[in-house]
């Protein structure tokens, strides 16, 4: 009987010690995104999706409440969002669905931020097995973009209307060393052709060390975004079998190197269909409650990418794919749990599931990307060095007519992070509602350059329509003096106003 309890001790204390401890304050990936908090969660939301008593509890714990002038929301733990989102009741995925709306609308108004993909190198030493830029891929066309080819692809961007870029590169020490991504970003913020500018820059590149962060910052980028793929940690060593994105800890790690290297602005992102998407978005959340709870302020953005085609990649060789209305809850429920951040959906999305997406909690869209190196400056849109297939594969002036229509305010507002309202900042004016006051005029200045510069008869007339009965709702008389000033400047060739 005693070598029996022993036994049983000893199994016990070597399952504890295999098991490490979940601590959303620990520095350590597997500490932070631990995995049997993961399979915790899981199970609990699953044994508790039926529990509407609970459920209705949770979904008023995220209603945004309106405090005088401000509004505040909670937002919801990863254990509680999971729990709605294992729920298949269709009148809770109504409730759901209402909810974010409601949401988006307290927070982003009709808003919605716009940018482009700019691709500077697919070289890329990694062997990422979703991504055709793998290193084993040997017939793709490998290009890496000189200062000359920078410089007509922005002007390529600027022509069309773009002010804010997400510049994109494979991991490549020898090809696209630090110092070739900083080059780029020199070069692109020096370009002023007619009336454009890149005014903001992210960044989304590899996983890199403190150091080299410190310089991305020095060299005035917005967000440093990079996607974790899968935080399954199996899974991800074997959909990255080589290369120095093998290294989960590291990968996981980077937001953190990040934020010591000084960039506050984070974006988060998954690819859905490698991994189970409910193990992905309980993880997820993890992430953003590790950065608020180290660094006192979460993501800045979340991307929701699904593994689409590409060169040598077959997306339904991948078990985890989502469908449309999975894809579409998820959404919902990340601007739910994270009120306060941005929510990116790419152009890997088409045009209907876009339109849906929009109004349940995204706040930023690309718009014309083209996803192969120097693909701006041809004219027939070039696959072979494409990193995956556009479905949304209108022009920018068609995306902002559209948004237009749908109701939306198209923005190519960068002013915040050039007024230095970033990190913490940024997120408590987000959380008081204040940032309201910046955000609506500027996404008009934006727009009516926009329609003065780049647009189209068909969208100047929609849009100059749109511009006066947004400007009636504002309801600060200062503001609007302003505003009315600006836009009345920026008639007269003035450009570049901000609040
Ligand atoms: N190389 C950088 C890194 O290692 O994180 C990031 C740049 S990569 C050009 C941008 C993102 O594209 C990747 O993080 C990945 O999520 C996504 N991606 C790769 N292959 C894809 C595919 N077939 N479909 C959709 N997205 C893909």
């Amino acid at each position: 009987m005693l070598r029996l309890y022993i036994q049983m001790y000893r199994n016990g204390k070597l399952k504890m010690e295999n098991e490490k401890l979940y601590n959303k304050k620990s520095l350590k990936a597997e500490e932070f995104i631990n995995h049997e908090e993961v399979l915790r969660t899981l199970d609990y939301a699953e044994k508790n999706k039926n529990n509407l008593e609970l459920i209705d509890k949770i979904l008023e714990k995220a209603r945004p409440v309106k405090n005088g002038n401000e509004t505040h929301c909670q937002g919801l733990t990863h254990e509680e969002a999971s729990i709605l989102l294992a729920c298949e009741d269709k009148n809770v995925l109504k409730k759901i669905y209402d909810l974010a709306e409601e949401i988006k609308h307290a927070f982003y108004g009709e808003r919605i931020v716009i940018f482009a993909p700019l691709y500077l190198s697919n070289y890329c030493v990694n062997g990422c097995i979703y991504c055709p830029y793998h290193n084993q891929n040997h017939h793709i066309p490998r290009k890496k973009l000189t200062q000359e080819e920078v410089k007509a692809e922005v002007i390529a961007l600027q022509d069309m209307g773009h002010k804010r870029l997400a510049i994109e590169s494979g991991e490549d020490p020898v090809n696209n060393p630090i110092e070739y991504i900083l080059e780029c970003i020199n070069t692109i913020y020096s370009i002023k052709h007619k009336n454009g500018a890149i005014r903001r820059v992210n960044v989304n590149i590899a996983a890199t060390t403190v150091e080299n962060y410190r310089k991305l910052k020095e060299a005035g980028i917005g967000t440093y975004i990079l996607f974790q793929e899968t935080y399954h940690k199996e899974s991800y060593e074997k959909l990255h079998p080589t290369g120095p994105k093998h290294n989960y800890a590291y990968h996981t790690e980077a937001m953190d190197r990040a934020m010591e290297g000084g960039i506050d602005d984070v974006g988060l992102g998954v690819l859905f269909g490698l991994e189970r998407y409910k193990y992905e978005f309980a993880a997820l959340l993890m992430h953003a409650e590790h950065l608020e709870a180290v660094h006192g302020v979460g993501p800045h953005t979340i991307s929701v990418p699904r593994v689409k085609k590409a060169d040598d990649i077959d997306p339904t060789k991948f078990d985890n794919g989502i469908d449309d209305e999975t894809f579409a809850k998820i959404v919902a429920l990340t601007r739910i749990a994270v009120p306060y951040t941005g929510i990116i959906i790419s152009t890997r999305e088409s045009q209907a599931v876009r339109e849906k997406l929009l109004k349940l909690g995204v706040s930023q869209v690309s718009g014309a990307s083209r996803t192969s190196v120097g693909g701006y400056t041809e004219e027939e849109r070039p696959t072979e060095t494409e990193q995956f297939d556009v479905s949304d594969q209108r022009t920018l002036d068609e995306v902002v007519r559209w948004l237009l229509q749908l109701g939306h305010i198209p923005s190519f507002c960068t002013a915040c992070y050039r007024e230095g309202r970033t990190g913490e900042r940024f997120m408590s004016m987000c959380k008081t509602g204040h940032i309201q006051n910046c955000c609506q005029p500027n996404a008009l200045i934006t727009l009516k350059e926009f329609l003065m510069d780049y647009a189209s008869e068909e969208t100047k007339k929609i849009g100059e329509e749109f511009i006066l009965k947004e400007l009636d709702k504002v309801e600060n008389e200062s503001v609007k003096k302003i505003l009315t000033n600006n836009l009345k400047e920026i008639e007269n060739g003035k450009r570049d106003f901000r609040f």
